[in-house]
């Protein structure tokens, strides 16, 4: 059979249902494929006991069960903070990071191969965009993953490379699956989804069974500013994206969480304070700021060539004000910096150790 095998990692309980149905299999096998594959996590039709000698060979004869190929991990003396580089079947490299918090170990994943938004403070910006990643390799982070590491995953936040609500239904079927009891169970209150803002994607999102967090880089209040630092809001400007986040918690009393990385001089003086307190009184929220993590060794050009983080004293004295104001906030501390930690930052580095091996 000349035919390409079909991979059952990466499909939800609908379609492995459907793919039973073709196969003239009872639905129930459906369930149990998929307890098999996200549960108990096995490799083969063979460890798939409860399935009938002829279905495994059958299986075996028109199905796979993938894997990434794992190329990197780097670990962090300091916090214990591991990044992975995955290879993907077309070459492309992705990231993973697993965070450890006292309670927590969070996985942040990628949902593309690299991104197409061009942030300028963004290591992954700098790689371009190749293509959205399927299921199956959204899926497979937390699986490989989870394989390094003695502590089960507890939490996920969708902030690696790439923007999740241009992959929206990839990442809804991920999600879909990591959050069934039959499947991952994380609960969706571990969930968090991050996006630059694609406003009818966060309408939509409000209206999805799905009743995990939502994230909104935000880095700016103002739209100029943000413009220049984050392209993508010329696109779809911070008034559309306010509206729809406004929409989104009146729909879902959910919680917004802001992320604001501190830039020096562009984003973290008393306007920009005073920017944040007004938001944050439309939004019931949280915001959490973020030191910058350099990404001078991508060579970034123009705008993210010249930009620096906020003093530590000036950071400190910015989140005070917030605080005064009776804002919600959290200081996310740059873990893995030393390992390039943020965002798109490992992979790139390993595509320049390929580029210029190849030179
Ligand atoms: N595209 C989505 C998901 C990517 S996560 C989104 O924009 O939300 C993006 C987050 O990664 C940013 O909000 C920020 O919290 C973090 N990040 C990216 N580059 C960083 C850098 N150089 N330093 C610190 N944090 C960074």
């Amino acid at each position: 059979m000349t035919e390409k095998k079909i991979n059952l990692k990466g499909k939800t309980l609908e379609e492995l249902q459907e793919f039973f149905e073709l196969i003239n299999e009872d639905k129930y096998r459906a369930t149990q494929v998929f307890q098999w594959l996200y549960q108990k996590r096995v490799d083969s039709f063979d460890e798939m006991t409860n399935l009938s000698k002829s279905l495994r060979s059958q299986l075996k004869q028109i199905a796979t069960i993938e894997s990434l190929e794992l190329v990197e991990i780097q670990s962090s003396p300091k916090t214990d903070t591991r990044k992975f580089v995955f290879k993907c079947e077309d070459g492309s490299l992705i990231e993973s990071v697993l965070i450890p918090d006292q309670d927590r170990l969070t996985l942040c994943l990628s949902t593309q191969v690299g991104c197409p938004l061009d942030c300028q403070f963004c290591a992954t910006g700098q790689m371009g965009y190749k293509r959205n990643l399927t299921v199956f390799e959204i899926i497979d982070q937390f699986i490989q993953t989870s394989k390094h590491s003695e502590r089960p995953i507890t939490n996920i936040v969708y902030m690696g490379m790439g923007e999740p609500f241009l992959n929206y239904e990839n990442t809804l079927k991920s999600l879909s699956i990591f959050s069934s009891d039959l499947a991952f169970d994380i609960s969706a209150k571990k969930i968090t989804v991050s996006t630059a803002g694609i406003p009818d994607k966060i309408i939509d999102f409000a209206h999805q069974p799905f009743k995990g967090k939502l994230a909104f880089s935000l880095h700016s209040t103002d739209e100029e500013i943000r413009s220049l630092i984050m392209p993508i809001n010329k696109k779809y400007s911070l008034k559309q994206n306010i509206d729809a986040l406004e929409y989104f918690y009146k729909q879902t009393r959910r919680r917004i969480t802001f992320e604001y990385i501190l830039l020096k001089g562009i984003n973290d003086s008393d306007k920009d304070v005073h920017g944040l307190v007004k938001l944050s009184k439309r939004i019931p929220s949280k915001i959490n700021i973020i030191p910058f993590n350099s990404i001078a060794h991508t060579n970034p050009k123009g705008l993210g060539a010249e930009l620096e983080p906020t003093s530590p004293e000036e950071f400190d004295a910015f989140v005070e004000k917030l605080r005064r104001n009776n804002l919600t906030v959290f200081v996310r501390n740059t873990k893995g910096s030393d390992i390039a930690g943020a965002c798109g930052q490992l992979a790139t580095k390993i595509l320049r150790k390929s580029k210029s091996v190849k030179i």
